[in-house]
């Protein structure tokens, strides 16, 4: 599991030294920017849609590592997505990182995005992961207005630890 860990902090660290499809897009038909108050997270992306189809993607901002790997890894696999293909997408990613943090399993279907399974052990860090993706579908709908993340309603799973449990 360690490895995996491993292997999983160096995509991570590449996507944040490297962000793909950092730019301002010169033609897009729909943008949203997105801000997470609890860590200064800013993204704002552009997209380029024609007919379902996300034809093409591109972001801009700055903030944590999490967020900033987050974006860009979201960039690149949802190019080309239908807009139900992305749906879908960002459901599982939701349900992987709010997900049961006791979970070990390896997530499946979701390409480089499983990279994030480890964020649901860090509660504070999930906002800074899924940014993107609230940001994404703000765009998506057209929403023309920053959508910060508090707006969000999240599900409260953080569970006890066992070993504080009352004996
Ligand atoms: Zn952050």
């Amino acid at each position: 599991m360690s490895e995996l860990t491993d292997l999983y902090q160096e995509v991570i660290l590449d996507h944040n030294k490297r962000p793909r499809n950092f730019r301002k897009l010169e033609a897009f038909n729909r943008t949203a920017e997105g801000y997470n108050p609890l860590c200064g997270d800013r993204i704002h992306l552009f997209l380029e849609v024609e007919g379902d189809r996300i034809k093409e993607i591109g972001f801009q901002g700055s903030g944590c590592a999490i967020s900033k790997a987050s974006s860009s890894i979201m960039t690149a696999e949802i190019k080309g997505k239908t807009k139900n293909e992305v749906g879908l997408l960002f459901q599982r990613f939701q349900e992987m990182v709010t997900g049961d943090p006791t979970d070990r399993t390896r997530p499946e279907n979701l390409g480089n995005l499983a990279v994030f399974a480890g964020v649901r052990e860090f509660p504070s860090r999930i906002k800074c992961a899924t940014l993107a993706w609230h940001t994404l579908k703000a765009a998506l709908e057209s929403r023309d207005k920053t959508v910060s993340i508090e707006e969000v309603r999240w599900k409260k799973r953080i569970r006890q630890p066992t070993d504080l449990r009352r004996r």
